[in-house]
């Protein structure tokens, strides 16, 4: 008889699920996951990792087909579609696989269906493993999908959402993309690697809304310079589909509207919180513009209830979701000293080309909360390890306190600057201020120097410019 009674049961097995799953495990819970499709959610299997690796194979394309700008020749360079897709999917099975061995490693219990709240303490699970499963703590982690809006509804040939956009069949000769946040820029750099003519339509005055404004500003120069042509202030009124394409009117705040053909369209508009069909009106669990609402540590409105991940709120994240998911279950388990998730500290990370990563208050919000600030800069261009590298276009931006010398938020734009973004993650953690940041020793010839200088910059002090 299978076990049915566990100290914690999470509904969806995504970066937010199996990773608290694990921590429960490790902290001596009994523990059981439910999920309806395929553990690693969509991070694992059409989302974080599936689209890296794309932009693996985009970006090798683009270093290839400039290969005489490094001495080097590579002739007739070209690609296969299926198989880079192919490999896009391979990454992301290898990925899942590795979670369902995590989960039998850890002792998890994996329950093969949907499940609904079913009363205190409660959860049905219908599908393979259907039955009635009862928990002393129950914990939502069912994600997000795709946002529709009207006119726009995917029908999956002509209008996509990121799901056809990952396994296309072919390569479409035009696209337009709507919507300018990571994920609509992300496949707006994969598709114009190889050479489609992309149209980027974003409703607000800035694409990549979230960042900075200059960090922003500056990825834009370098999208239009590669081709992407790019729309702000400005959404699709209407979308016109016929045999094998579709006509968008595109209307403008200053009242223009212009009608732009495509092959195909991807509608990347945002998500929205799954919260249907998982029992949360029978007990009364608060909803608020579509997400669950749950306090610093997970927890909603009823007890033994909680929520983390992209059913919680913004930021829709990966790593966010997963931490959200071990301060949960650590709360749960009782452990002292456990910290709420803070949210001004999550790192944000676009993976186009040129990179942008940032954590913390950009400029602008930051002069918004009353904050004298004193900003850093340091661009790629005075960098040897960029220009070494042949990425002599970015910038790093630092934002701190004037009266306290508190890094307040960092902001990058240019290659790798994903891996670098870290860094500055742990300052904040660590409420490090300019001068630990400045006496801080950085390896040469790196990336990471521009950090310094940065910092160093902000206080009269850089030493490169
Ligand atoms: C194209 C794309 C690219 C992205 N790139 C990045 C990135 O580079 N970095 C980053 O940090 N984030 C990225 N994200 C966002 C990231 O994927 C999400 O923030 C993350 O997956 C959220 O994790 P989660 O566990 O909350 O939910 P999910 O990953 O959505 O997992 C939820 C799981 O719950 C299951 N489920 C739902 N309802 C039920 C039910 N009733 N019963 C059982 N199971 C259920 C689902 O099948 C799913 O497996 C990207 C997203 C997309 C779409």
């Amino acid at each position: 008889m299978a076990d049915t009674d566990f100290d914690v049961l999470i509904i969806g097995g995504g970066p937010g699920g199996y990773v608290a799953a694990i921590r429960a495990a490790q902290l001596g819970l009994k523990t059981a996951v439910v999920e309806k499709a395929d553990l690693g959610g969509i991070c694992l299997n059409w989302g974080c990792i599936p689209t890296k690796a794309l932009l693996r194979s985009s970006e090798l394309f683009h270093t290839m087909e400039n290969a005489g700008s490094y001495g080097l020749s590579a002739k007739g360079v070209g690609f296969d579609l299926a198989k880079v897709v192919e490999r896009s999917r391979a990454v992301s099975g290898r990925l899942t696989r590795g979670v369902g061995h995590l989960m039998k490693k850890n002792k998890v219990t994996v329950i093969d269906g949907e499940g609904k709240l079913a009363g205190p303490g409660k959860v049905a699970v219908t599908g393979k493993g259907k039955g009635d499963y009862a928990a002393r703590h129950i914990i939502l982690a069912t994600g997000a999908r795709p946002r529709v809006l009207p006119g726009l509804e995917p029908d999956k040939k002509l209008i996509w959402t990121y799901f056809e956009a990952m396994v296309p069949e072919k390569m479409p000769k035009s696209l337009i993309i709507v919507g300018s946040g990571a994920i609509g820029i992300e496949f707006a750099s994969f598709y114009r690697a190889f050479g489609v003519e992309v149209t980027v339509v974003e409703m607000l005055p800035q694409i990549l809304p979230v960042e900075d404004e200059e960090i922003a500003g500056l990825a834009r120069k370098q999208f239009e310079k590669q081709g992407i042509r790019i729309i702000t202030s400005a959404t699709v009124k209407s979308v016109d589909k016929v045999k094998n394409g579709l006509t968008a009117t595109v209307e403008e705040a200053k009242g223009k509207t212009q009608q732009i053909a495509a092959e195909r369209m991807i509608s990347a508009v945002g998500v929205v919180g799954n919260v249907e069909d998982v029992g949360l009106e029978a007990l009364g669990v608060k909803t608020a513009n579509g997400v669950v609402v749950a306090d610093g540590f997970g927890r909603t409105n009823v007890a033994g209830v909680y929520a983390i991940g992209d059913v919680a709120g913004p930021p829709l994240l990966a790593h966010k979701a997963s931490h959200e998911g071990v301060v949960c279950v650590e709360k749960i388990a009782g452990l002292a000293d456990v910290h709420p998730v803070d949210k001004l500290k999550i790192p944000g990370c676009t993976y186009c080309r040129p990179q942008i990563a940032s954590v913390g208050l950009t400029e602008k919000r930051a002069r918004e909360q009353g904050h004298q600030v004193k900003v850093g800069r340091f661009p790629f261009l005075a960098n040897g390890k960029a220009i070494a590298l042949g990425e002599d276009q970015g910038l790093v931006k630092t934002i701190f306190d004037a009266a306290t010398g508190q890094l307040l938020g960092a902001h990058m734009v240019g290659a790798e600057v994903t891996e670098l973004i870290q860094g500055f993650v742990v300052a904040m953690n660590l409420e490090t201020t300019e001068q630990e940041l400045m006496h801080a020793i950085f390896p040469h010839p790196t990336l990471s120097e521009m950090m310094h200088e940065s910092v160093l910059d902000a206080y009269g002090r850089v030493i490169h410019m």
